[in-house]
């Protein structure tokens, strides 16, 4: 097993990069940074790294356990890293989308979302608990097609390099045949939005392809026209570090212990904001309502008698970004 992590060899570089951005933060774009959630994810990484540590060992043994039960012997032939490489992008692309799709997931993955800013350093905002989700069973199919578990967590750690520059607003659009086909800061800025235009689009990690073949891409609107507000639907409002890693599984956990028996296992794997007595909105039931009052909006300016306000606000309790 080559103990190679490429991670932690691009920590300085990360470190640089988010000084540099602050840099140009504070001659461009002074609201981009706030020093206390530059704070807490630079915390964030750092817990991550902790976690990944500890826990990373348990995904890597049931690897090398499934290991002994591939198909094929690929090996460390040249060809086999980048068809290694998108075939783990297209398996980051479901356990992200399974991220924001199913409870038990999200509950780690928000984590990633819990900042209201955009900036280099809101990379850093890696899960804790995302070994504990079993998350990266989704990789077996790889491992059981004989692609080596080192070659597989190698691809994976080249993956998250690559995210880590798409976290900014400092760059706007790149060539048009890079937006095509690679996620970019303006592809990202649309996963991190809470417009409920934007709810629940762009899981790619790095080509944006993954979107464009199974439906959920969504560009990138003029700023001035839409401008984006970042971070989950119903914000943290905290600067408390441990409540932003567990707050969403201590909410679940809650959910669960009230709920009758019956729906008890829907508030662990069913969308977040699903409730059994419709007191919560998932991201389809915003983007729906949404939707309707952008037809009211622009096609029936006055709303039919008895209808609800067209200007509900639109967070709802407990929701995904
Ligand atoms: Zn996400
Ligand atoms: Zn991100």
């Amino acid at each position: 097993m080559p103990d190679f992590d490429p991670v932690s060899y691009a920590i300085p570089a990360f470190v640089a990069l988010v000084l540099i951005e602050m840099l140009w933060a504070r001659w461009r774009s002074p609201q981009a940074y706030e020093p206390k959630d530059t704070l807490v994810s630079l915390l964030f990484g750092l817990g991550s790294t902790i976690a990944g540590l500890l826990l990373g060992g348990f995904a890597l043994a049931v690897f090398i356990a499934a290991y002994e039960f591939r198909l094929f012997t690929i090996g460390w032939e040249w060809w086999a890293w980048p068809v290694c490489f998108v075939l783990d992008d297209l398996k980051y692309y479901w356990v992200h989308r399974f991220g924001h799709r199913s409870r038990w997931f999200w509950a780690s993955h928000v984590n990633h979302h819990s900042s209201q800013h955009y900036n280099l350093s809101t990379a850093l905002r890696q899960t804790w608990t995302g070994a504990f989700t079993l998350g990266f069973a989704f990789a077996l199919p790889l491992v059981l097609l004989g692609f080596h578990p080192g070659m597989i967590a190698i691809c994976g750690g080249f993956n998250l390099i690559y995210q880590f520059w798409i976290h900014t607003e400092a760059i706007d659009r790149m060539p048009r045949w890079f937006e095509a086909v690679m996620n970019t800061p303006s592809h990202h800025r649309v996963h991190h939005a809470t417009n409920p235009r934007y709810l629940d689009r762009n899981y790619a990690g790095v080509f944006i392809v993954w979107d464009r073949m199974f439906g959920t891409f969504e560009p990138e609107r003029p700023r001035e026209e839409e401008p984006i507000r970042y971070g989950i639907v119903k914000q943290l409002g905290s600067f408390n570090l441990l409540w932003a890693v567990f707050h969403e599984w201590v909410g679940m956990l809650g959910d669960i212990w009230r709920a009758p028996w019956k729906h008890k296992l829907s508030y662990l794997l069913r969308e977040p904001g699903w409730s059994h007595d419709g007191s919560r909105e998932t991201s389809d039931m915003i983007r729906a309502r949404w939707q309707e009052q952008q037809a009211h909006g622009t096609q029936e300016p006055v709303p039919p008698e008895g209808a609800p306000p067209a200007q509900k606000p639109i967070a709802g309790p407990r929701r995904a970004a």
